[in-house]
């Protein structure tokens, strides 16, 4: 059998895809996992505002406000220990991958879309020009499709980018009964970790994951051989020695490269397009990646559609433009944001923080650097100095 598409990987980058394309009237889909679901996936579970925009264009936005655990102000800690409350007023959400992604995947096959898991894609089946035409797993089971979306993630074994690999190296953990203001999520510009950064994401009113996230490489572009467990054990005392003591940790702490890319290209082939983190479609100073990975997948499905109706060359075209015009700006913000890190600067607007037009540029310069787009008047102007 041959399906309109054939998606690798059900993360929020083929899942977004899917449910992308069945809300188009394609449903003759197949989405194609390794994995089972539920299942876990090593991440801080973040949802920022513009996922929460993302997932409304996917009609599940209301869903997963419901499941998820809401932000209501970020504490943003400079390199100098300074401290700037953000309000957020339940902008950000947090849900833990393994309920989220289950949710997107199960709406997917509500409304049509085949998922089977269990598949392991090893190769992308070509025909004698060249094309792709399906995607063959490890145990040699064959699947076709007039098109297929490679969104299998940061390991990408289909990415045909020939760049080096640009990576966030990370190692994260899970506690309860760890103590914490409600509703507050915590960003802290450690300087052991600059130029980026670690974070407290509460999943619930009693579970957290901290985690750090380093460069993947030293300045020469060379693999950083830095010791990330005694980073992170020292970035654990320095920050939340106390409330430690009395957590429970949950599990072993886990670790994941994060794949960016600042000009996004190589994510289109004959049959086939590349999607969310297996393009490198990830934020360099955030390491976020689900909005993006989401976005992607449904600018994968309108060129999907496109082609079905004869204009591959056209789609795939705009295909690439559509994610240079939707992230480069915010990209380049993100080395900016980088490059600040490492000054006095933050520390210096985190003591004028306090001023009331002060607070607004900086809610709409780091808003739009830690997001990778533009904040809007509307958030900047809902934003304000909670209580102390
Ligand atoms: C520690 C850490 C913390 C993070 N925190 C955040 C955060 O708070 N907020 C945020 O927005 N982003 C965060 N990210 C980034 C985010 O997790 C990824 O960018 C995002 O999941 C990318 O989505 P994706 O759909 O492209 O790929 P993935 O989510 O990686 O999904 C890929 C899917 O493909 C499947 N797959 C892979 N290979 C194969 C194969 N050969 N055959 C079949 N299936 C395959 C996998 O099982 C998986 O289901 C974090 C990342 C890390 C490592």
């Amino acid at each position: 059998m041959s399906y309109d598409a054939v998606i690798v990987g059900a993360g929020p980058g083929g899942t977004a895809a899917a449910l992308s394309l069945a809300r188009r009237g394609l449903t003759n889909v197949l989405l194609l996992d390794r994995d089972g679901f539920p299942r876990d996936k090593t991440c801080g579970s973040g949802l920022s505002p513009t996922a929460l925009t993302v997932l409304d264009e996917l009609g599940v936005g209301d869903e997963v406000r419901a499941q998820a655990y809401p932000i209501m102000q970020v504490r943003v800690v400079t390199p100098g220990g300074r401290e700037m409350i953000l309000a957020s007023n339940a902008a950000a959400v947090v849900m833990l991958r393994r309920e989220f992604d289950y949710l997107l995947v199960q709406r997917a096959t509500s409304l049509g879309v085949k998922l089977e898991t269990g598949f392991r894609a090893n190769e992308l089946i070509k025909d004698g020009s060249g094309r792709v035409i399906g995607v063959r797993s490890l145990d040699g089971q064959e699947r076709y499709g007039k098109y297929v979306l490679c969104a299998d993630g940061a390991h990408s074994i289909f990415s045909k980018d020939p760049r080096p690999k640009r990576s966030i190296s990370t190692l994260m953990g899970w506690w309860e009964n760890f103590d914490f203001t409600p509703g507050q999520l915590d960003m802290v510009f450690d300087p052991e970790v600059s130029p980026l950064y670690g974070w407290m994401f509460p999943e619930t009113n009693d579970r957290v994951n901290i985690g750090i996230c380093v460069d993947g490489q030293d300045d020469d572009g060379q693999k950083s051989m830095r010791p990330l467990r005694g980073v992170f054990q020292s970035f654990l005392d320095r920050q939340y020695g106390t409330q430690l003591k009395k957590a429970r940790q949950l599990g072993k702490w886990k670790g994941h490269p994060i794949v960016y890319t600042t000009w996004v290209g190589h994510c289109t082939a004959p049959g086939s397009l590349f999607l969310g983190e297996a393009a490198r479609i990830t934020h360099n100073a955030t390491g976020e990646g689900i909005s993006q990975a989401m976005q992607s997948g449904v600018f994968a499905a309108e060129a999907v559609q496109a082609a079905l109706q004869g204009d591959e060359k056209g789609a795939w075209n705009r295909y690439v433009w559509q994610h240079r015009r939707r992230f480069t700006a915010g990209f380049l913000g993100g080395h900016a944001l980088r490059a600040v890190v490492k000054t006095p600067l933050l520390d210096g607007v985190a003591r004028l923080y306090n001023n009331p037009s002060v607070r607004k540029t900086v809610v709409r310069l780091l808003g739009s650097a830690l997001a990778g787009t533009s904040v809007t008047d509307a958030q900047v102007d809902s934003v304000q100095r909670p209580a102390a």
